[in-house]
């Protein structure tokens, strides 16, 4: 009888090992992939505001191979933290913004640390649209800046992404759930979200 627990048991573990890893980024775009054991990331925005998610992971116009998010929304909206951490990094002081190569260097962006050691970024705020400082510790859901145009961006929006470390320990972008008006899943490309908190 012993025995028999223990199969069970070892089957239950080695399903859940490989299931952790099965998902393909075509799964994640597709929504298939739903279930697994990562963090569970607030929308960076507003509880209720309705956003546009125009690029997800690994869309054609500008995030090939990249895992990371693009939110069409307008200027001035106010960006909230998606998770819990500590700010890394805060620029606010550029104006300039295009889908010129020289723009890359020009987006303000803010940087925050989570207790597991991986980095959100959310990218092209507005000028003097960071709302918090390199060293304050944020929770989620605080508001903590306000979208733009800065950088390598040719209209308003929020890019996110975060980076971590992978399963191999590689350092790398990582895919993220979010809790969402539409349930915890993987956001796709082209559809309407709306933040919950
Ligand atoms: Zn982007």
């Amino acid at each position: 009888m012993m025995k028999y627990f223990f199969f069970i048991f070892s089957f239950l573990n080695v399903h859940y090992c490989i299931a952790q890893q099965q998902y393909s980024i075509h799964d994640l775009k597709s929504g298939k992939f739903t279930d697994d054991s990562s963090y569970i990331y607030d929308l960076p925005f507003e509880s209720k505001k309705k956003v546009f998610l125009i690029q997800a992971y690994d869309s054609k116009m500008s995030h090939r191979g990249e895992l990371a998010l693009d939110f069409k929304v307008k200027k001035k909206t106010k960006i909230c933290a998606a998770r819990d951490g500590v700010v890394i990094a805060a620029r606010k002081d550029s104006d300039k913004g295009g889908l010129k190569p020289e723009n890359m260097s020009d987006g303000n962006h803010i940087s925050i640390k989570h207790y597991d050691g991986s980095v959100a970024h959310y990218w092209h705020l507005i000028k003097d649209g960071a709302l918090v400082n390199v060293g304050d510790t944020v929770t989620k859901g605080q508001v903590i800046g306000l979208t733009g145009n800065t950088g390598y961006s040719a209209f308003p929006h929020l890019h996110f992404e975060v980076v971590g470390y992978d399963e191999t320990g590689a350092y790398k972008q990582l895919p993220t759930r979010f809790y969402t008006n539409k349930g915890t899943i993987y956001l796709r490309p082209g559809k309407f979200y709306k933040a919950l908190h």
